[in-house]
């Protein structure tokens, strides 16, 4: 016989979403019961996202940095890779913020509950545990923080073992010699950097004419040639046409681009297309909670779902598909399941590729500028007459601020280069702020860093710069 829970709160998936909802009541003194059907909290994110590809991220970008030191007469010679050593060392990073997870959970009297969660009504679920027991939850306000999946391409056989997800490629099984990214967005580039410092020969394939094809072409150019000096191939405007399995290890891919197919065999293809909304076991169909044209579960402002009671967040919700958005929400959520007065109303979300360099923006790109038809103008401030990045070799990388024409305020920022990530904040905080030129080139930056980058940029927009000389017109 089922077992029956009554709460007063139930949040359905353990990501950055929903722990931070969950907590998030807890510290409200609410009761929350948080279900997630994997055994350990953190969702995609923390097990097989952000973390671990971060992690080795960290590695092969101090793997380059060490080859790039020959140029100062440093030389260490070629890397020996223990791959059993690398894995251990990215899991044991995930373990220790997983269990850091389980405490705050305890700590907080938060109760976990592991199994799939489908509803049966507005107000119930049924959770299925590993074991086959069934619990029945009855609740008063519902959290779903279900995430999402990466998405399969028709066409190609998801089941080989040579075809790898995000999730596969990050269990690092093995370096095949060569192999094809399928999508040239953060995903696919992150990923095909890691495997390329550690040996493969990675070619990389994006349908559009750019890569990353969200930001503008001039912070993303820097990386692409970047990759390329790697020796990493990057095929623009081309489509994956046909994969034929050649054996366990070779697939037979045909690539087109506007000119002509090319056929090649790879050793392992990474699917990095994007990512699919998760509702598949959720039984929303017995709710009255309402979808859109994609699958993503409608939301307010208020992260309320068409059910007063229901609430959504994180990347169930949609684009952008971001840990720090999906926590956002989820303070958002469980404030106004509280009772609280809180809003989604946020002025930037930044997104940030974590390559080498690295590509970050936040507020309006000039793309969207153009299409908005909003009346900009951009001050940019090059990396190469920065003291620290000459330092650090980086004179590739570029600092650009979009300020409204009209009212000198900032729209947005751009930045490509190492630390563009952390870089970016500032960004964000001065769009938050509804920061102008003069805020940001009157505000004293430290010497020498990339965060002087930030206030030439704006200087370059008021012309007083003087790290740089710009002829009068
Ligand atoms: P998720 O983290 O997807 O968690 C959802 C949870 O719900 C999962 O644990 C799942 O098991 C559980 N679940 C699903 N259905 C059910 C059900 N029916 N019952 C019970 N449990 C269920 N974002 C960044 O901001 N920065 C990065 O650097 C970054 N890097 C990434 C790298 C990779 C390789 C990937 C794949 C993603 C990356 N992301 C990054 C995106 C980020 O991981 C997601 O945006 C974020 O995890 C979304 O959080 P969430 O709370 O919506 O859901």
């Amino acid at each position: 016989m089922a077992k029956k829970i009554k709460t007063e709160f139930v949040v359905i998936g353990a990501g950055p979403g929903g722990y931070t909802a969950a907590f998030r009541l807890a510290d409200l003194g609410k009761n929350v019961l948080l279900i997630d059907r994997d055994p350990t909290l953190g969702g995609v994110c923390l097990n097989r996202g952000c973390i671990p590809s971060k992690a080795l991220l960290h590695v092969s970008k101090t793997m380059n940095e060490a080859k790039e030191l020959s140029k100062a007469g440093v030389i260490f010679g070629k890397p020996k890779i223990d791959l059993g050593a690398l894995r251990r060392q990215k899991d044991k990073t995930v373990k220790r913020l997983v269990m850091g997870l389980d405490q705050m959970a305890r700590a907080r009297k938060v109760k976990t509950l592991e199994g799939n969660a489908a509803f049966s009504s507005n107000t119930e679920l049924t959770v299925k545990t590993t074991n086959r027991t069934t619990t029945s939850v009855a609740f008063e306000k519902c959290i779903i923080a279900v995430g999402s999946v990466s998405s399969g391409i028709p066409g190609v056989p998801m089941d080989h073992p040579s075809v790898l997800t995000s999730k596969t490629a990050l269990e690092l099984k093995e370096i095949p010699k060569t192999m094809l990214v399928i999508g040239g967005g953060a995903i696919g580039l992150e990923l095909g950097q890691v495997y390329a410092t550690l040996g493969t020969k990675v070619t990389i394939v994006e349908l559009m004419q750019t890569l990353i094809p969200a930001a503008d072409v001039d912070i993303v150019e820097p990386l692409r040639k970047k990759l390329e000096r790697q020796g990493i191939t990057v095929l623009l405007s081309s489509r994956v046409e046909k994969v034929e399995v050649k054996g366990k290890n070779a697939l037979r891919i045909s690539i087109q681009n506007k000119e002509r197919t090319t056929t090649k065999t790879f050793n392992a293809v990474l699917v990095a297309v994007g990512r699919t909304p998760n509702k598949d076991l959720l039984n929303l169909e017995k709710t009255d909670v309402t979808t859109d044209d994609h699958g993503y579960v409608s939301v307010d402002e208020y992260q309320r779902t068409s059910v007063d009671t229901i609430f959504a967040i994180g990347d169930i919700v949609g684009h952008p598909m971001l840990a720090h958005k999906a926590s956002h929400e989820g303070k958002v959520a469980a404030e106004v399941a509280a009772g609280k007065a809180a809003v989604f109303d946020v002025a930037a979300i930044p997104n940030v590729v974590y390559t080498d360099p690295e590509v970050a923006w936040a507020g309006l790109t000039e793309k969207e500028a153009k299409k908005m038809d909003v009346s900009y103008k951009a001050g940019e401030f090059p990396w190469a007459a920065s003291g620290k990045a000459a330092i650090l070799s980086a004179g590739e990388g570029k600092t650009k601020i979009l300020f409204d024409s009209n009212t000198q305020r900032i729209l947005g920022v751009g930045i490509v280069g190492p630390g563009a990530g952390d870089l970016i904040a500032e960004g964000a905080l001065a769009i938050e702020m509804g920061a102008d030129a003069e805020d940001i080139a009157l505000t004293v930056h430290p010497h020498p860093t990339i965060s002087e980058t930030i206030s030439a940029a704006a200087e370059v927009f008021t012309g007083t710069i003087t790290d740089l000389y710009v002829p009068k017109k």
